[in-house]
């Protein structure tokens, strides 16, 4: 186990290209870390240069107490489980498994034991005999995984490794590897594009644009108080509503309606009539009401356009009366709504956020 040290990490591409920008990052020892943001923004990148696969144009990486960035890939100590498992086709699972040993010069006999074992963890034990062709998904996934443990690295990195498994067995996979990486404490870092498996299965997660971290902090830190807009905008199984205002006081003009500001920070409060802020509130922050505007004090006041029903919930599209963004409210799923009908959005101020030159107040 070993934690991992990123200093001023750069990586230029061929043709200009900046994938990592002046990166600065500690990993914690046994932390389960998530990388997570848009196609492009050097996630993949980042796990290859802690890897060895990629060289650092600039900066450190350091695994535990050494630094490893001239080392190659075979001498840091690393395993990393690729999105297409890249398992060897013609060699059976144990053979698979046993591979990493057999560069090693591990004598085949024990790389045979060593693969049994690892595979009776992972529930691989019926078919070390068949080759990957001849497994389902999640079991060639079981098998990467199994390789990646058959030598006890300081650190495993995982490249989106759940991202070719359908919907249910992407949940199984999902517990079953959050549960192996508590059994055995090995440092992980994993790139994801999909925010949902970040916040599930992360101790803490690094949002990542443009080769720059966003923000970096546990997974309620980041669902909570986006530190910026486009954290808010990327977080979130529906996006953040992010409405352009002004300060009246305690309140934000939206539109032609004053909405509840904050409660809590000090910052939002100080700011002058007039000055300009982006109201960011939750579809499932929202409460929607039918009733007429007269008795919904700070409320927006819209027409719903769109009904999405998600099983336990109904996602509401309402375009706001006075103009202005359509914005999204999250309702029970047997509440009796009806496209076209005029509704009320009302925030709950524990709940709202506000933005300033985009970074939260
Ligand atoms: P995705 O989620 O789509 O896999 P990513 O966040 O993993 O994206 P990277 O693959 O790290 O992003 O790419 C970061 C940037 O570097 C992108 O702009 C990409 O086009 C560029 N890039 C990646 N590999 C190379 C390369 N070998 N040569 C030139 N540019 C590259």
């Amino acid at each position: 186990m070993a934690a991992i040290s990123l200093t001023g990490l750069t990586k230029v591409y061929p043709g200009d290209v900046t994938a990592l920008d002046a990166l600065d990052l500690e990993i914690r020892d046994g932390e389960f870390f998530a990388l997570l943001g848009p196609s492009g923004c050097g996630k993949t990148t980042l796990l290859r240069t802690i890897a060895g696969l990629e060289s650092a144009t600039g900066g450190t990486v350091a695994i535990g107490e050494r630094e490893v960035t001239a080392l190659p890939p075979g001498r840091r100590d690393v395993a990393m489980v690729f999105q297409d498992y890249a398992l060897f086709p013609h060699m059976t699972v144990r053979d698979n498994i046993g591979y990493p040993l057999k560069i090693r010069k591990t004598p085949a006999a024990r790389r045979s034991a060593k693969a049994a074992e690892v595979a009776a963890e992972l529930g691989l034990a019926d078919y070390l005999a068949r080759r990957p062709g001849q497994l389902s998904g999640g079991q060639q996934q079981r098998v990467a995984l199994a390789r990646a443990m058959a030598c006890h690295p300081s650190v495993f990195l995982f490249d989106e490794p759940l991202s070719n498994l359908d919907a249910r067995l992407r949940l199984e996979a999902r517990t079953f590897l959050k549960r192996l990486q508590r059994e055995l404490g090995v440092t992980t870092v994993f790139v994801t594009h999909d925010q949902a498996e970040a916040l599930a299965l992360a101790d803490r997660i690094a949002v990542l644009e443009a080769g720059r971290i966003r923000q970096l902090g546990t997974p309620t830190e980041i669902y909570r108080r986006p530190a910026n807009t486009f954290v808010a905008s990327f977080i979130g199984s529906t996006p953040m509503n992010l409405l352009p205002g002004t300060v009246r006081g305690a309140w934000i003009r939206v539109g032609d309606a004053l909405l509840p500001g904050p409660i809590g920070t000090d910052a939002a409060a100080a700011l002058p009539d007039g000055a300009e802020v982006v109201y960011g509130i939750r579809p499932e922050y929202l409460r929607y009401t039918a009733q007429h505007a007269a008795d919904v004090p700070g409320a927006l006041p819209g027409r719903v356009t769109v009904i999405e029903n998600l099983g336990s919930t109904q996602l509401l599209t309402l375009d706001p009366v006075a103009g202005g963004p359509p914005l999204q409210v999250t309702v029970p799923e047997d509440l009796p709504v009806t496209v076209g009908e005029p509704g009320y959005a009302l925030p709950r101020p524990e709940r709202v956020l506000i933005y300033r030159d985009g970074n939260l107040l």
